[in-house]
């Protein structure tokens, strides 16, 4: 099967609740913000600057968890920032377990291995020694680590352990050059394959999240899928990124510019994602095939963000995960007092100016499995692909070029950082400007 029978299940359990009872919105997957802080600053991180005042905030234990029991979402994906540095992380992972919930880690993977050794430190017994020896002879701990694990762990806290509940799902934009160029640190795909490998090993599942942007090489995203897929892995999350800026729209209006010099436009999404279906079978991608149809152009969808809630620490975020028009205090206040019909795409009309080349997996993945826009046939499309076979690893895949970077000496960071503090071009982000250079620069 593609996906655990326990967890389809879950999720096909839920769906048919609230239609049975026709509740007329409800979550299907919480994005749980506990804090806005990050280890790295990433170009173009829409939450460290958007939230750039409560950096050091962060919501409580207790509010955490007691805003998935409010939205009673089957899936909570705990993000940020970066989930590893909230200090009770291991806490609210067990919380949400415990809860009956999906949980999906999404993180940049620095702490991963960290927080697995201190996994192993809790469940030492000698018996484990070939476990390290392993991960020793893989260069995947230390010998300093192996001690520090041998002595147990000593805080009397929970750890993060494997379960077939929880998934890590790790930040991954492209192979080592373009990735470690997104995040502005080198180093940090091999630290992110390092972790994928141990966390496999320790029988964790793993799980990737790519964001396609303007510059992505769609080949390079295959690759990418190609090589962790000979890892393991267990899926892959993949959407569009889009971010809408006015200072752009305005400049198409008045310097006759192409959309397409500023914008991730609809028709460059689904040109990207030419390939999507090809991909899904391929390779274990999360999201329905009805949402795959959708990023390939071959149908149209609505936007159903109430679906897929964020909540941080200033409260419900309205509309969705990428703007935001307010806060509540409440889910349902949210439900009930935004106006969700002044949002999304209606047949190639953007009810918002701000939607009008949103195609992102938080609006209109759970349209897809909700049935929002149904069509014959779907629904039987969507428990093929479910209960379908799931994919081999693709074995070949380690004979991808994956460390393109730093680590085969193309160390790139001081010379990107030159070029976005010289001839920034008026009206282009700084994500614009480093990844302009992606290209270019791979082939030299
Ligand atoms: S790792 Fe995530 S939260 Fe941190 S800066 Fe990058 S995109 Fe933002
Ligand atoms: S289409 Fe939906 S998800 Fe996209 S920006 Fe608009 S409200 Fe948000």
């Amino acid at each position: 099967m593609r996906f655990p029978l326990a967890l389809t299940a879950k999720i096909a359990r839920h769906i048919i609740k609230h239609k049975t009872l026709r509740t007329p919105k409800f979550a299907l997957v919480l994005q749980l913000e506990p804090l806005h802080t990050c280890n790295l600053t990433c170009t173009g991180c829409g939450r460290i600057r958007e939230y750039s005042t409560s950096l050091k905030d962060m919501m409580t234990l207790e509010d955490c968890l007691a805003s998935a029991r409010e939205c009673e979402a089957p899936m909570v994906s705990i993000c940020g920032g970066e989930p590893l540095i909230y200090p009770k992380i291991e806490e609210l992972v067990a919380g949400l377990l415990q809860q009956g919930r999906i949980v999906y880690v999404c993180t940049n993977g620095m702490f991963m291995r960290k927080k697995m050794k201190d996994y192993l430190a809790s469940i030492y017994t000698p018996a484990m020694e070939a476990t390290l020896s392993r991960l020793l002879a893989e260069n995947l701990i230390s010998t300093k680590d192996a001690e520090a694990i041998r002595k147990g762990k000593q805080d009397g806290r929970p750890a993060i352990k494997p379960s077939k509940w929880m998934y890590w799902n790790v930040h991954i934009d492209g192979l080592e050059y373009t990735h470690d160029l997104i995040v502005e640190r080198e180093g940090v795909f091999k630290e992110c394959v390092e972790a994928v490998r141990m966390a496999k090993m320790l029988g964790y599942q793993v799980a990737t999240n790519t964001t396609v942007y303007k510059e992505t090489d769609a080949k390079e995203i295959e690759q990418m899928f190609e090589f962790f897929s000979s890892l393991e892995v267990d899926g892959h999350t993949i959407s569009p990124g889009y971010e809408y800026d006015a200072a752009k729209k305005d400049m198409v209006k008045r310097l006759n510019k192409q959309p397409e010099d500023f914008f991730l436009t609809r028709k460059m999404t689904r040109e990207k994602f030419a390939k999507i279906q090809e991909w899904g079978e391929r390779f274990t991608i999360f999201g329905t095939p009805v949402y795959q149809e959708f990023l390939a152009g071959k149908r149209e969808l609505t936007c159903t963000a109430w679906a897929i809630p964020t909540r941080n620490i200033k409260g419900w975020k309205a509309p969705c995960y990428l703007m935001t028009d307010g806060h509540y205090a409440r889910y349902q206040e949210m439900l009930e007092k935004v106006d969700w019909n002044k949002y999304g795409v209606v047949n190639g009309i953007a009810r918002d100016a701000r939607c009008e080349n949103c195609m992102v997996h938080c609006g209109y993945d759970p349209s897809g499995a909700l049935g929002t826009n149904y069509q014959r046939g779907d629904n039987w499309k969507n428990i093929k692909y479910n209960f379908g076979p799931k994919p081999r690893p693709y074995y070949e895949g380690r004979k991808v070029n994956a460390f393109n970077g730093f680590s085969v000496g193309k160390g790139h960071l001081a010379e990107a950082k030159a070029a976005i503090n010289t001839g920034v071009a008026a009206g282009n982000s700084q994500r614009d400007e480093l990844l302009a250079k992606i290209a270019a620069k791979k082939e030299g």
